[in-house]
């Protein structure tokens, strides 16, 4: 095999304006403030990680990731990116709380390395499957607003809408009623972002279930550390609950399941880091929970390496990796070939298949 040792390494921050804010239940988003780190290799490919911090769920933000990632550096250099997993672990030793930027560093290795064995990262993580479907998320709109999305991605082809909720209890149904109404034959997933107590949540159920609404998916109803709370919601409802803020870890992933508080556990590389996804999926197969993958608000290339990991791992129920909308402002282009709302992976291009455009 080619050398795959680190000649060098570039840091950059990624600022994409945002069309609309993003609005969910703990906060707006109006830009897109992540940060791309490219590791070069003596054999000269080049690999590509992203980091996409957000204070309120991981506690980090650009100015914290850029000061980490600046201080790996060094370190990097020189080492192979055949060892990603020792790279990892020694980074994770002393930025554990900094996971977005060790993140980044696990994708960009990662890609680089699967580019060097001339495979795509799908095959790389087993390949069970090359085509993925994935919903779509209505964030906290006007009623009217969300009515006219839904319209369209039905249209478009979306099976399944996500619906942020867990703000306003009243205007969250209104919407809710507005969406199914311009998409009838969509299935609709609710994300609280820990926006509900526990008894608000079985309320909002029994709310919808009075207008004949029943979602397929319930995730994080409640405060991420309630562990009981969302027990009690769980026990309560036949809706299947999702844990997304309660698991950033494997010992998260062991606590849900020893307390018996979901059904479904939802992944995301900004919450895990690659190596932890994939421990957290092995965890959550072993103990019969569902899988679900989701992302934050990422480039192309963030979002692909996702895609990568649902189809290389397969047996993922719920996806939700809708696509970027905004591909002139992206600093990236390639990636899966998507056809809303299907990812169709290819083995034409080896690790996650992005370009610098
Ligand atoms: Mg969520």
């Amino acid at each position: 095999m080619e050398s795959t040792k680190i000649k060098d390494v570039s840091i950059e921050p990624l600022n994409i304006e945002l069309e609309e804010p993003f609005t969910i239940a703990i906060g707006t988003k109006y830009t897109i403030e992540n940060v791309i780190l490219t590791i070069i290799l003596e054999n000269g490919i080049e690999g590509y990680g992203e980091a996409a911090p957000l204070e309120p769920i991981n506690g980090e933000n650009q100015a914290t990731v850029l000061a980490v990632l600046n201080s790996c550096k060094d370190f990097l250099i020189g080492k192979n990116a055949s060892n990603y997993r020792s790279i990892s672990k020694q980074v994770k030793n002393i930025f554990w709380p900094q996971i977005t930027a060790l993140c980044a560093i696990e994708m960009a290795l990662l890609d680089a390395f699967t580019k060097t064995l001339k495979i795509p990262l799908y095959q790389f993580f087993g390949g069970m499957e090359n085509e993925i479907e994935t919903d779509y998320t209505i964030d906290i709109v006007s009623s009217d607003e969300a009515k006219q999305n839904a319209t369209i991605l039905a249209k478009k082809g979306y099976r399944i809408l996500k619906i942020k909720v867990g703000k306003n209890p009243k205007e969250d149904i209104d919407r809710i009623l507005a969406i199914k109404d311009g998409a009838p034959d969509c299935q609709i997933t609710l994300d609280a972002n820990q926006g509900f107590a526990p008894y608000e949540a079985l309320r909002f159920l029994e709310n919808l279930a009075e207008n004949n609404i029943r979602p397929i998916l319930f995730e994080q109803p409640v405060v991420k550390h309630d562990l009981p709370g969302m027990k009690f919601v769980k026990d309560n409802t036949s809706i299947p609950v999702a844990a997304d803020e309660t698991v950033f870890t494997s010992a998260d992933a062991i606590n849900v399941i020893r307390s018996g508080c979901a059904d479904v556990i939802n992944i995301k590389t900004m919450k895990s880091g690659i190596i932890g996804a994939l421990d957290i999926a092995a965890i959550a197969r072993s103990a019969n929970i569902g899988l679900m993958i989701g992302c934050m608000l990422e480039s192309v290339l963030s979002k692909s390496a996702s895609v990568h990991i649902a189809a290389g791992l397969g047996g993922f129920s719920f996806i939700d990796l809708d696509p970027h909308s905004y591909p002139e402002k992206d600093p990236f282009t390639g990636g899966p070939q998507f056809n809303d709302p299907i990812y169709t992976l290819s083995d034409d291009n080896s690790g996650i298949g992005v370009f610098k455009k």
